[in-house]
């Protein structure tokens, strides 16, 4: 019998409507988990100085089924600002959040949650947040803390405006209502879920469980833990924050360790040091050695609640189509440079874990060295998934280059810092060079750092003020001008410029 023509656009249309239903049955999960201060020198994978003594198996072996990423530059090394910068794909002076202070509002440009949502996925983000403001547009659920969290029995907030008090181990409580949140999902749809550790943040409390790891170990010193910073720009550190020990300095780590004045000793689960009467080297080496223990223990609990999450998706069946991407929300010194924290644009505080597993388009064990950023996430993961790529962000989707199926052409990186306990500063970063310029308290720029990344990884030498290197400088002034003007920073929104302020909310 001869088929009318509607009957067989009918008949295509049905079919069409199958392979949609297929590809959406296709589609990857995705699992993003985020550390807090998760330094890539305490991973296994990327480890060095702290290569035998870390104990990250759940993370190296992602690393060794996956794809891992040695260059991925944060363009604002600080909590609120990263995260504000991951879910919209757009810099710290387009998403307004230059500090902690901040409202970052998405109700009307496109973010990552948002764009997932609208391509079928199911949303959740669960555990630390520490973005102010109306920003959880495109979640299907969230429970979340608005500020740091606590390690232990933390409080977050709900959907529905209710407190969520989770009784134990932040790591280990946050991972389970992840997985409560994946048991009861709806299973037609592909789901993406954002699980963002409280750890490694200050005040480093780890669980309970691991307080005799390391207990018999010395943890090795980085070579940069007595670096005396005299060959770089004095503006860089011209303030006292987040030296490992320094005389007479209230932001002295080996102060809040051996004094109930600043962090109370409660803080500190492994007790308070006793550093009187020891020599400025000894203070330095005593505190470095608590600092690390403190910091390795909470890089052992996520480590093995990223084991739990992984067993739950590979017994549900679900590993292999869950695309399970591993980073933090910026570098950490773990005592490079004298120093803890984060925020002075060098290596251990800029350079940010990326570890992604994909069995399916992701070979087993790649690494990847190409320089991407931050800003670079939310294209990238959108990208993953097929959804459409907002005009708006700046970033660009490294995906072609985790897969090995496309070009990769950032050659250089943005960094912005606005915040205190360092100078503000900006700069760029190239594969082979990076560009510091210091602001001091009238806006004006005071000083500046260049450092060969090839020749000295560990940036001990500032090279702006050596006439050899007169052409390089002028290069990267010029790149840094072309950088700003692609991305937008204008004059009046430099770090020092820039209005910053508090949350309206
Ligand atoms: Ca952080």
């Amino acid at each position: 019998m001869k088929q009318s023509p509607s009957h067989f656009v009918g008949a295509l249309i049905a079919l069409l409507a199958s392979v949609l239903t297929m590809k959406a049955a296709e589609r990857p999960n995705i699992l993003y988990l985020m550390a807090d201060d998760h330094s890539t020198a305490a991973i296994g994978a990327y480890a060095t100085t702290l290569k035998n003594v870390v104990q990250t198996p759940e993370l190296d072996r992602l690393a060794s089924e996956g794809g891992r990423f040695t260059n991925v530059q944060c363009i604002n090394s600080l909590c609120a600002p990263s995260r504000a910068t991951i879910i919209t794909g757009l810099y710290s002076h387009q998403t307004g959040v230059y500090t902690l202070r901040e409202n970052l509002n998405t109700a009307d440009i496109p973010s990552l949650p948002k764009g997932l949502q609208a391509h079928g996925y199911q949303t959740a983000a669960i555990g630390k947040w520490h973005v102010h403001g109306d920003n959880l547009h495109g979640f299907d659920y969230y429970a979340i803390t608005r500020s740091q969290g606590a390690y232990f029995n933390p409080a977050l907030g709900d959907f529905n405006g209710e407190k969520i008090r989770l009784k134990g181990y932040s790591s280990d409580v946050l991972t389970d209502h992840s997985i409560e949140w994946l048991q009861n999902r709806d299973s037609e749809k592909p789901f993406f879920l954002m699980l963002h550790f409280k750890a490694t943040h200050s005040p480093w409390q780890y669980a309970q469980r691991h307080e005799s790891l390391f207990a018999d170990t010395k943890i090795p010193e980085p070579p940069t833990l007595f670096d005396d910073h005299r060959n770089r720009d004095p503006n860089g550190l011209a303030t006292a924050q987040s030296r490992i020990h320094k005389t007479n300095s209230k932001m002295s780590l080996s102060l809040w360790f051996s004094s109930s004045k600043k962090g109370s000793s409660a803080d500190w689960p492994s007790g308070e040091i006793s550093i009187d009467g020891l020599s400025d080297i000894e203070k330095a080496k005593a505190t470095y050695q608590k600092y690390a223990k403190d910091y390795l223990r909470c890089v052992k609990g996520i480590d093995e609640n990223v084991g739990r999450i992984r067993a739950y998706l590979e017994e549900s069946g679900q590993l292999e189509n869950t695309i399970i991407i591993y980073t933090s929300d910026q570098g950490m010194y773990v005592g490079e440079h004298g120093l803890f924290d984060k925020r002075l644009g060098l290596d251990p505080a800029m350079r940010m874990p990326l570890i992604i597993r994909y069995p399916k388009q992701i070979a087993a064990g790649s690494v990847h060295d190409a320089l991407i950023n931050n800003v670079d996430y939310a294209e990238t993961i959108l990208d993953m998934t097929g959804a459409p790529i907002p005009a708006s962000m700046q970033g660009f989707s490294f995906w072609g280059l985790a897969t090995e199926q496309g070009d990769w052409n950032r050659r250089q990186s943005l960094y912005q810092f606005y915040s205190n306990g360092v100078s503000k500063h900006y700069g760029l970063v190239t594969e082979t060079y990076k560009l510091l310029k210091y602001v001091d308290k009238n806006n004006q720029v005071s000083g500046f750092d260049l450092f060969d990344r090839k020749n000295d990884p560990h940036e001990l030498q500032n090279l702006a003020t050596n006439p050899e290197y007169a052409t390089i400088l002028a290069k990267m002034e010029a790149a840094l001008a072309a950088e700003r003007q692609s991305v937008g920073l204008t004059d009046a929104l430099l770090p020092g410029s820039a209005e910053t302020g508090k949350p309206t909310k």
